[in-house]
């Protein structure tokens, strides 16, 4: 439970922490929450010959709207986004997913953005990203780079990022009206990762057809799961009982679940198609006015 020893830096701006990557290369590890990788230290699942702790750094710790976006800076820590008004607001969604995350002293810690970095399918921002249509701001030696939530994961605890970058900021577009979303998960107790969860996020037109939908799904494959068949079915439809049954159906098949301590594929995938009916009828519910 001792991690093996390592060099520690904690720049104070940014500049000097994105020189440090740079130099230090693949044998470094960047900090924030630590929520994730101190846990794998110790268990020596990870051993970083060098942290760089970007906690120091000011300015980063942000949750904020411009540009018809919500942004997410690289220090805001899951119980920023779980207080906010703006969020609750807004993207109840948001509010939803980091609820259900650990347990109040993880999330004390913990930053939204570690939570995509760390490229982990059983995290739950992942699929609630998806749903939203997120954008990453990668910020390298080159400068800043934008990366599409769709394209960050492209296989298991492995992300778009390249290791001399910092995911400094996740920008939500923010839902126009008649919009809503949900997100639920099954867990086996409190504070535990997800059997499966699903992220579901719709916009509606006056007649209460189905303009846009986003689906992602966590924990049921090797990366989190954009639910793109599901997605493209709901869009131009009424979100009847008949629809999102259908839909929910869809949403099990693009599931990839394996066998584990959780329990087994079927099980999970049979999940997956139970919480998204639910998830549906919520965001539905929302986009309609409701809480
Ligand atoms: C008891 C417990 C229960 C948990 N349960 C859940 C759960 O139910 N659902 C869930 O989603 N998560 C859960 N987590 C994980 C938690 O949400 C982590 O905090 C999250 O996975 C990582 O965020 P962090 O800020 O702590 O990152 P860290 O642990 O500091 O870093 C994790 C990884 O991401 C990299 N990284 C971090 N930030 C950045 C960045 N800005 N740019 C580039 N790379 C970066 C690090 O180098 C490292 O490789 C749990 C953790 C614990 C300890």
């Amino acid at each position: 439970m001792i991690p093996r020893s390592f060099e520690y830096f904690s720049p104070r701006i940014l500049d000097e922490a994105l020189s440090l990557l740079q130099k230090l290369g693949s044998d470094a590890k960047l900090l924030s929450g630590g929520q994730s990788l101190i846990p794998m230290m110790k268990l020596r699942l990870v051993s970083p010959q060098y942290i760089v702790d970007i906690n120091r750094i000011p300015g980063l710790d942000y949750i904020s709207e411009s540009g018809g976006q919500l942004r997410i800076g690289a220090l805001a820590r899951e119980y920023q986004l779980e207080t906010s008004d703006l969020v609750r607001s807004r993207i109840p969604i948001l509010a939803d997913t980091t609820k259900v995350i650990a347990d109040p002293l993880v999330r004390s810690q913990a930053t939204v953005c570690g939570n995509l970095a760390h490229g982990d399918p059983a995290n739950d921002h992942p699929a609630t990203m998806l749903a939203l249509g997120a954008t990453i701001v990668a910020t390298g030696p080159k400068g800043q780079r934008e990366i599409g939530i769709e394209d960050f994961f492209p296989g298991l605890f492995t992300t778009a990022l390249e290791a001399d970058e910092i995911l400094t900021e996740i920008r939500v577009p923010l839902p126009p009206p008649k919009s809503g979303g949900a997100y639920l998960k099954l867990e086996r107790k409190v504070g535990d990762f997800a059997t499966a969860g699903v992220g579901v996020q719709i916009t509606l037109d006056g007649g209460g057809i189905c303009q846009r939908a986003g689906v992602g799904l966590t924990n049921v494959g090797l990366t989190p799961i954009k639910a793109k068949q599901a997605e493209a079915f709901l869009v131009g439809k009424t979100l009847d009982e008949a629809t999102i049954k259908q839909a929910a159906e869809l949403a099990a098949s693009e599931s990839a679940p394996m066998d584990d301590i959780r329990g087994s594929a079927d099980y999970k995938r049979d999940l997956v198609r139970v919480l998204a009916a639910r998830a549906l009828l919520r965001a539905r519910d929302r986009a309609k006015g409701g809480a």
